[in-house]
């Protein structure tokens, strides 16, 4: 696809309602709780989107990582068209023969050896607390009711009430109690806050390897190796949360691949369905996840063939090695171009891979007024904790499209927001 800005064309039949109408049914009839920019996409190819109203966009968020092959990818596409006229849904309750093969190309993608599919990343966060907590109890010897969890502040892991139980974002927990007990929150980076709050009842150490939501937040150089070894030492399982960072964003095909560490437990999500299916998993040692007998836990669509299919199918092209490769050198070159910006209004650029973070001077306005002005010169940006304007384009985005999207950053980060 060519790379072009914004060009308003004539609406084709599908387009019978506005953006403006869409965005009036989405407030009069959808709940509240989110808060998107003024624009209704309606189609998608690669990195471009375009509107209800006939205008292209970049898409410079990738659906927070979930969108990392591009939008359309024809390759998985054919994949998910050619399951879909077969069978997409099964339940566990029979075998289906997407399963295996999928189960067997994840795990061994992730140097591991056995795989527990799900579907979105809360689902698989919270699968992932079960696997622990169970592991505390049979294996490590805990006693019944006491496991406890290390996490980090600034975490984002999902939603559920469980998982919110342990967030540090008061919005997250604000009139959803009573929370969940058995969590114990540290200092994200802190090796020193970790080791000292070890017990004999501690499971594990939950954290990402690069936190997204709290503004792409970087940990120091070799934390990631000092984790792997403090929970080796300690006998407590270290469970990477790679549902944003990992499948190819930070120029490895895991984010903990940075520091040549493999935590105990990976839990993947997003991308491995390429947002064409929610797809998610928990993928460990078969010793870690023979806690699970049948009866134990489990989810209708969970390994449904469809979603199987396409994690196959996302697995292969990670194998090949192409979008990391991909994500590294064009990384590289966005970051050198952000880092010949000249602005007092930048506080600080950060990231790994595709993946940045460019944090505002709170006196210059905030990443959401940032990402309006953007949003008008064709980039599609969102904001996260206020200040961090969030880079993380779908990785087939070109280097042409990558100076296309610099030179409308450039404008508008170099220029006061009125
Ligand atoms: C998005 C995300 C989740 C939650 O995934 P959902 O599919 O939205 O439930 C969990 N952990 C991290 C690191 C994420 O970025």
């Amino acid at each position: 696809m060519e790379v072009q800005g914004m060009d308003v064309q004539p609406a084709t039949d599908r387009r019978t309602m506005s953006g403006v109408e869409h965005i009036d049914l989405v407030e009069r009839y959808a709940a509240h709780n989110y808060h998107p920019l003024p624009v209704v996409v309606s189609s998608a190819r690669g990195v471009w989107v375009e509107d209800a109203d006939g205008r292209r966009f970049m898409d410079m968020l990738a659906a927070y990582s979930a969108v990392n092959f591009g939008h359309g990818n024809e390759e998985i596409l054919d994949v998910a068209r050619e399951q879909l006229s077969r069978v997409t849904l099964t339940s566990r309750a029979f075998h289906n023969d997407q399963l295996g093969p999928f189960c067997k190309a994840l795990a061994e993608l992730c140097g591991m050896e056995a795989v527990l599919p799900m579907n979105t990343g809360a689902e698989a966060v919270e699968t992932a607390i079960k696997t622990a907590r169970k592991w505390g109890y049979k294996k490590k010897g805990v006693a019944e009711g006491k496991a406890k969890i290390i996490c980090c502040d600034g975490n984002f892991h999902g939603r559920t009430t469980t998982i919110v139980s342990f967030s540090t974002d008061p919005q997250c927990r604000d009139g959803f109690g009573p929370f969940t007990p058995g969590f114990e929150i540290v200092e994200y980076g802190n090796i020193e806050a970790l080791a000292a709050a070890i017990d004999d009842d501690t499971v594990a150490f939950l954290a990402e390897p690069i936190q997204g939501e709290a503004g792409i937040i970087v940990p120091p150089e070799g934390y990631l190796q000092q984790v792997r070894d403090l929970c080796t030492e300690r006998g407590i399982l270290f469970i990477a949360d790679e549902i944003q960072s990992g499948l190819g964003r930070c120029g490895t095909t895991f984010c903990v691949d940075l520091e040549g560490v493999r935590p105990d437990i990976f839990i993947l999500g997003k991308a491995l369905g390429a947002g064409i299916v929610p797809l998610s998993a928990v993928v460990s040692s078969r010793e870690i996840l023979s806690v699970f007998t049948p009866g134990d836990h489990g989810s209708t669509f969970g390994g449904n063939p469809l979603a199987a299919a396409v994690g196959r199918k996302v697995v292969d092209v990670l194998a090949a090695g192409t979008y990391q490769a991909r994500a590294k050198e064009l990384g590289d070159y966005l970051f050198q171009k952000l880092g010949t910006l000249e602005t007092d209004a930048i506080k600080e650029i950060r990231g790994r891979g595709l993946w940045v973070g460019i944090e505002m001077e709170k006196e210059a306005g905030t990443a959401s007024q940032y990402c309006k002005k953007l949003l008008k010169r064709g980039l599609l940006c969102k904001d996260t904790h206020e200040q961090v304007i969030r880079l993380a384009p779908p990785l087939v985005i070109t280097r042409e499209e990558i100076d296309w999207a610099f030179e409308r950053l450039e404008e508008v980060l170099t220029q006061p927001l009125n």
